[in-house]
């Protein structure tokens, strides 16, 4: 537990091994790839932690929460980012004849990430992609929409809290066996958004690339200090216990 928030010890593959095995057995479960920025709004938002418990799986995917993780001494293998997770879950659902549905970004990102990945695995199912800006009236029907795709995974990519709150309510509406909340990943998958060069993610500062990149997510990555200052309070005060 990170300041309340569950995170579950698995690395990328035994993750996808489970999270294909749910499409599989159309199981109805959901996913959360856990940031630090989520954690930081779980601590103002019960409901949203209460459902991130819930989840069938909760994945650690931010170095800061890996490291939070590894000092209060869970034993966490390693972080599985959104885009790594949906590349190897679609190697897996292609192999296995389990279709997706990608669902959420700006219009025509779900299709690109969706192009970029049937090029990777031409056997891959594509059951149908859809932008995730939409009038609030209209989840309904696009879960409708979705269910008559048949697809087996889902992914939904329209920012956190707000895909793990659509998921909660819309997946069973969706029919579908699983699905996992993927952030920003179809913007880096179509290529919209580069990600930071393999030097900067080995020495973990993809979060500065991103700041550098795209100045306006400043005030959203304040959500990073006060996480570290939360983390370093709880050590305090389990200390005094
Ligand atoms: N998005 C969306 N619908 C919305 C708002 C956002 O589909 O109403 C998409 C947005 O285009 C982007 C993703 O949600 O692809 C959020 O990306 P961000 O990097 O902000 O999320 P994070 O990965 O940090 O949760």
């Amino acid at each position: 537990m990170i300041l309340g928030c569950r995170l579950d010890d698995v690395d990328v593959d035994t993750a996808t091994h489970t999270i294909l095995k749910f499409a599989e057995e159309r199981a109805g479960a959901q996913i959360v790839t856990l940031g630090t920025e989520m954690v930081v709004y779980a601590q103002r938002d019960d409901l949203f932690r209460a459902l991130v418990n819930r989840c069938a799986l909760s994945l650690c995917d931010t170095v800061g929460l890996l490291a939070a993780a590894r000092l209060r001494g869970a034993a966490l293998r390693e972080r599985v980012t959104g885009v790594e997770l949906i590349d190897h879950l679609c190697a897996a659902a292609a192999e296995a004849g389990v279709s997706v549905y990608l669902f959420g970004g700006a219009p025509g990102v779900a299709q690109g990430a969706a192009t970029k990945l049937r090029s990777r695995y031409p056997l891959l199912g594509i059951a149908g992609t859809r932008s995730g800006y939409f009038g609030t009236d209209d989840a309904p029907a696009i879960a409708d929409d979705i269910a008559r795709t048949g697809a087996g995974l889902l992914f939904v990519g329209l920012g956190s809290p707000r895909q793990e709150f659509w998921i909660e309510r819309y997946l069973s509406r969706t029919q579908c066996g699983v699905a996992v909340g993927v952030g920003g990943s179809f913007d880096v998958i179509s290529g919209n958004v580069a990600r930071a060069p393999e030097a900067w993610r080995r020495l973990n500062l993809e979060w500065l690339y991103r700041l550098l990149r795209e100045p306006h997510r400043w005030r959203r990555q304040l959500a990073l200090p006060y996480f570290v200052w939360l983390v370093a309070l709880d050590g305090l005060k389990s200390c005094a216990r």
